[in-house]
């Protein structure tokens, strides 16, 4: 596809604003989960959460965060919206869904078996 054609494809300012706003929340509430459980795992036991636990929900914590910053570097670098594989536009209704999604639909299937 052409990059004009993408261009033409890409979602649309106001599905931009919508989507990167979205991403903002996500990144602030994952920070903000991530913050809650680093004070958590130094408190003295208290009943909660055993540490693997904690460690496990910290990791999947970041990699959220990870996973958003990422996805808000690509609104400015332009590439939001197009799939990492095959350079087509995600539909927006998958974008809505997972404003993080890197891959449509069919590529993301190919990915995981
Ligand atoms: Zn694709």
């Amino acid at each position: 596809m052409s990059p004009a054609a993408l261009r033409r494809a890409a979602p649309t300012a106001d599905a931009m604003d919508l989507l990167r706003g979205m991403l903002e929340e996500q990144f602030a509430a994952h920070t903000a989960r991530l913050t809650q459980l680093t004070v958590h795992a130094r408190l003295p036991r208290r009943g909660g959460p055993d540490p693997r636990t904690l460690d496990a929900q910290a990791a999947t914590a970041r990699r959220r965060i990870a996973e958003t910053a990422h996805a808000l570097r690509r609104m400015s670098d332009g590439s939001y919206g197009a799939c990492a594989q095959c350079r087509r536009p995600i539909p927006l209704g998958r974008l809505r869904a997972m404003p993080c999604a890197t891959h449509c639909t069919p590529c993301e299937r190919r990915r995981s078996p």
